[in-house]
């Protein structure tokens, strides 16, 4: 233990775990001592959205969260000056922390003019102009009386502009060294924010210069307010190594269990977001089996708590049945009761992320609970809500796909299976997540190599996978040097076609490439690199045309649909094409046959990240790919046990006659000890 008194805070480092960044520590406020990692409920107006503080403090919330912006509207200052601060005013005895307004200014609608000296908006409540400057907003933290207050920054879009990012971040600078004399000699802590979008240049000036500055903690600003959660966490993990070490860190409005889990990896301490209580409301719980979404008919007589491990009121009292039905009925205590909960999960989840990283087995933990955490409901069948949506829809037809929409965003259906692609998410960002981001395609695309990256896309449907990918390299810019050869596998182009006659609900096709793809079976694009190839029929002819490949986005529909393409023999051929290359296949499904079937193939094969309503999905790597893991979770010797009991044991395609597969998977060196 390396113990400093780093400022107001009296900080001191209790752990840091091996081969990660995630750190226990302490630090005292004025009103309470706060053990890391946190996370803060968020109590925008001086209080959480229908919880008592009751229910807070029993939930072991150290410190609440409460927005200077609203608070200066709504009950004023004067209010504050006259209870004693909001800890007199709410009555809550442990430390809170103000935002200083800043994300509110740039986040809220409304108009607002900014200037070197100050940020000025119109109120939402009786439409005066208000001026907030660094040494305003800090005023007014001190009279709330917040034990942490934050430095006034420009928030801008994490997708904004490099010259924007840059601009907003050197105002943020110049308005934390005002912010830290605007404090004097208050006893109340100051954090500085570290802002520069999503540019890994502009955060690690950021985070250099902040650091520099004596603030009591330093927050990470700008997150989650519409970078993806890969880009977060490589962000997340630069600017956080270039901090002090003996003060804490925050990552402000993150995120889901899983986001909080992958930052605190990263060496983040506090965490605060809306979450917990806002998908309440919509009748989401965080628990330890993954998300629980009582929208689900599943859950309609289902006895038993909503998380079988959690101790909250709520899982004391009630069942899983009569949550749903406070749902189904729109009554308000099912939010307020689901609330308790989720905030309980919070903090009890951060309690035991502290207790791991304490006793040294925090990477054990962390990898066990990564595809746990946040993973989607999948129990039973989706509710008549939904159902009900779905019959509203417009339909579409072409061949024998047709078009289905669901809130605005377009899904192609086979109408002989009734398959629908993508079906659990948005499939843009369905694409996103499991193919662009999972395959890290763009880190395979650094570096200066002329030898093009391939990908084959098997099952191009409706191009949601080929353009997550093209639009991904269009936003890096002309800066990615390596070449990208895409190449498209479809037998039936009806799917894209149709598609393509309403991209009010297909957005990823408003771009030039498809069309021209249809029509000249190719589009190339010069800066960044890349060429697009289509090979229309079947994938079992004419993937012999094709340069053998190092990612495969394996995205066809399913057994029941394209037998063909989930074979053991399928698989077999696939294997032989990339045995000289470090390739990796990525998949929707989890089904046990299908992973039989790679595995037997001489695939490895280890567990995709979850979408939509699945909680996994399959990763296979060619045997030089899985030697060089990337923090894969390879099936293990549970797989096989569950497999060894399954009636789903045999690949498809193949009998219980011809076993040569059992001797294969059985024999396979990824279950070698
Ligand atoms: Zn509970």
């Amino acid at each position: 233990m390396t113990a400093a008194a780093a400022g107001r805070l009296h900080f001191t480092l209790e752990a840091t775990a091996e081969n990660s960044s995630a750190r226990a520590a302490r630090f005292t406020t004025q009103h309470h001592e706060v053990l890391t990692p946190t996370f803060m409920p968020v109590g925008t107006h001086a209080a959480v959205r229908s919880q008592r503080r009751e229910d807070l403090l029993e939930s072991g919330a150290q410190v609440l969260l409460a927005n200077t912006y609203h608070l200066l509207l709504r009950p004023g200052l004067d209010i504050f000056q006259k209870f004693g601060g909001i800890h007199g005013f709410m009555n809550w005895p442990r430390a809170v922390l103000t935002d200083s307004g800043g994300y509110q200014i740039f986040s809220l609608p409304g108009s607002r003019t900014l200037c070197e000296e100050y940020a000025e908006f119109t109120s939402y409540v009786d439409s005066t102009l208000i001026r907030l400057s660094p040494e305003r907003s800090i005023e007014a933290q001190k009279i709330i009386g917040a034990d942490i207050m934050m430095a006034l920054d420009q928030c801008v879009p994490s997708t904004v502009e490099h010259a924007a990012a840059r601009s907003a971040m050197q105002l943020t600078h110049r308005w934390a060294e005002r912010s830290l004399a605007a404090r004097g000699d208050s006893p109340q802590a100051l954090f500085g924010i570290v802002q520069g979008a999503s540019y890994a240049d502009l955060r690690i000036e950021s985070a250099r210069t902040i650091a520099q500055m004596p603030f009591d903690g330093y927050a990470i600003g700008g997150l989650a307010v519409g970078e993806s959660s890969a880009q977060r966490e490589d962000c997340t993990a630069t600017v956080t190594e270039l901090l002090p070490q003996q003060s804490p860190r925050y990552l402000m409005g993150v995120g889901t269990t899983r986001d909080l889990l992958e930052a605190v990896h990263r060496g983040v301490d506090m965490f605060d977001c809306i979450l917990p209580t806002s998908l309440a409301k919509q009748g989401v719980a965080f628990t330890s089996l993954g998300r629980r979404d009582l929208r689900r008919a599943a859950y309609r007589g289902m006895e038993g708590p909503i998380d079988p491990t959690c101790r909250c009121y709520t899982c004391k009292t009630y069942s899983i049945a009569y949550l749903f039905h406070l749902q189904r009925v729109h009554e308000t205590t099912g939010w307020q009761l689901l609330s308790l909960h989720n905030i309980h999960f919070y903090l009890q989840l951060m309690r035991t992320m502290r207790e791991h990283i304490l006793a040294g087995t925090w990477l054990p933990f962390y990898r066990a609970q990564r595809d746990v955490l946040d993973a989607r409901d999948s129990y039973g069948k989706a509710a008549r809500d939904v159902t009900k949506a779905v019959l509203r829809e417009r339909k579409r037809k072409r061949g024998r796909y047709e078009v289905v929409v669901k809130d605005d965003v377009g899904y192609i259906r086979d109408t002989v299976s009734g398959e629908v692609m993508h079906p659990g998410s948005d499939p843009a960002q369905e694409a996103q997540s499991l193919y662009v981001e999972q395959s890290r395609l763009l880190e395979r695309l650094e570096g200066s190599s002329e030898e093009p990256l391939v990908v084959w896309d098997v099952g191009l449907g409706a191009a949601a996978n080929a353009m997550a990918a093209i639009l991904a390299v269009e936003n890096v810019g002309p800066a990615a040097a390596r070449p990208l050869k895409l190449v498209s596998f479809e037998n039936d182009l009806d799917s894209l076609k149709l598609a393509l006659a309403h991209p009010g609900w297909f957005r990823h096709l408003r771009h030039a490439a498809p069309q021209a793809l249809l029509r000249d079976n190719r589009w190339n694009s010069l800066a960044p690199p890349i060429e697009w190839q289509l090979l229309n029929g079947d994938f079992a002819v004419r993937k012999f045309e094709a340069l053998p490949p190092d990612i495969i986005f394996f995205d066809p529909f399913s057994f029941k649909t394209d037998s063909a393409l989930w074979t053991l023999n399928a698989f077999r051929e696939l294997a032989q094409a990339c045995r000289d290359k470090h390739t990796e296949l990525y998949t929707y499904t989890y089904s046990t046959s299908v992973r039989a079937a790679m595995l037997a193939a001489g695939f490895y094969v280890a567990k995709g990240r979850a979408t939509g309503p699945k909680g996994e999905t399959t990763v296979g790597l060619s045997p030089r790919a899985a030697a060089a893991a990337h923090g894969r979770e390879l099936l293990g010797q549970e797989w096989l046990a569950k497999w060894r009991r399954s009636d789903a044991q045999v690949p498809f395609g193949s009998t219980d006659q011809d076993d040569s597969w059992r001797e294969a998977v059985l024999a396979h060196p990824q279950f070698r000890a």
